[in-house]
């Protein structure tokens, strides 16, 4: 079935080096039924453009206006042999790359399982190289070089110790214990701030405002990214709050951003100014090659009597944003259902013009936790356990997304 030809009409077909010598190819002698993809197949070889235009390429003479084969005729494969050494394949390619000389190995063992190639390549003395494994390599090798060095860092860094000041006394050292998101870095935004409050709520004859939640949500959110390896910046700061475990947040407006300037009182400034931070983080931390995401929470007010679950806003024409704010929900949606069947949860995601979203660099997403003013909404809000659970969920959301799920 198999014959070894001289080709020597391909250094005129190809400008790509590895045609420009006397190489031998492996060829195949068309049966009926046979037809440039199923060749490819029969010898493990991918459909690819790759391989599918080499073979249109080099058998132009023997296809018919269809790209049809003629039985009987003889055609070329982007297979090239080499002669076996009779030591190694690594010598008999002179490569150094033992995992690239195994899949060589094995390409060859399973063809002549198959019963494609006639006999094992120390006995026939052919080795068989696709072309395309040599086109991958390559990419591979760096795969593996990036692979190497992240398990190393895993091994150097798991568990370590972190302190934020900012999470406060009780929760201010961070035990990282995981590399789930250690690709991913994260800029957080509360909501409001400084002389903002943002929205208000009253139950029990306390004032609940917005922003002090939202913060409180976002120290446990930023802490639990942490735990899992991400790197964080908390743009919005209050070194007397940190995490807080009381029901009724204390209200302060002595927030500043990370840069350690006050928050502007007018929104205008306030969100082109948390803009301009990020972006320029955004900016100076591209060449780490991690992802980037932005988070902005929020605890807004609706009309009192509307419960409002967790939803999210996406980027317009952002789909990576659109993806994250749907594995975000989708997170949400099934924690509910384990933690309070029958409960129904009723959050959603929708693009929004908002100027975070319009501006910043970093994918970002929205999310807006709760109407401040409704009763049962309050109590997610109020009670700590929910806030961590919150956190926790939103963490767990960005880990099933980084999983590409
Ligand atoms: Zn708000």
């Amino acid at each position: 079935m198999k014959k070894v030809v001289i080709i020597i009409f391909i250094l005129l077909l190809s400008s790509i080096k590895i045609y420009s010598d006397n190489a031998r190819y492996v060829t195949h002698k068309a049966k009926k039924g046979d037809g440039i993809t199923t060749i490819l197949v029969k010898y493990n070889l991918q459909v690819n453009k790759f391989n599918v235009d080499f073979f249109k390429e080099n058998n132009k003479t023997n296809l018919n206006s269809d790209f049809g084969l003629y039985i009987g005729k003889e055609y070329f494969l982007p297979i090239r042999i080499f002669k076996y050494d009779g030591k190694s394949i690594r010598s008999s390619l002179e490569i150094n790359d033992l995992e690239f000389a195994k899949k060589i190995q094995s390409y060859n063992m399973n063809l002549f399982r198959k019963k494609i190639k006639n006999s094992d390549y120390k006995i026939d003395q052919e080795i068989w190289l696709p072309l395309s494994f040599d086109n991958e390599k390559s990419n591979e090798n760096s795969e593996k070089i990036t692979n190497k060095i992240d398990n190393k860092k895993i091994k150097e860094n798991i568990p370590r110790n972190i302190v934020e000041p900012l999470f406060g006394e009780k929760y201010k050292n961070v035990t990282v214990s995981s590399n789930s998101l250690s690709n991913c870095i994260f800029y957080l935004i509360s909501g409001h701030g400084g002389p903002d409050p943002g929205a208000i709520g009253y139950k029990d004859g306390n004032e609940l405002h917005e922003d002090e939640y939202a913060y409180d949500v976002t120290l446990r959110f930023a802490r639990k990214l942490m735990e899992n390896g991400a790197e964080v910046y908390i743009i919005v700061q209050d070194e007397n709050d940190g995490i807080r475990d009381e029901k009724y947040l204390n209200n302060s407006s002595n927030e500043y951003h990370i840069n350690k300037k006050p928050i502007p009182l007018i929104q205008k400034d306030r969100l082109s100014e948390r803009i301009i931070i990020i972006n320029d983080l955004y900016n100076q931390n591209k060449s780490k090659n991690k992802k980037q995401y932005c988070v902005e929470i929020h605890v807004d007010s609706r009309y009192t009597g509307q419960k409002v679950d967790i939803f999210f806003y996406y980027q317009n024409a952002n789909s990576e944003g659109k993806k994250l704010a749907n594995a975000l929900m989708t997170t949400i949606k099934e924690k509910y259902d384990k933690a309070q069947p029958g409960r129904g949860y009723q959050g959603s995601v929708s693009q929004r013009g908002l100027y975070t979203l319009r501006k910043a660099l970093p994918t970002t997403v929205f999310i807006e936790i709760g109407n401040i003013q409704n009763p049962r909404d309050q109590i997610r809000i109020i009670e700590s356990n929910n806030r961590q659970a919150i956190a926790n969920w939103l963490c767990d959301g960005f880990i099933y997304n980084s999983m590409g799920k």
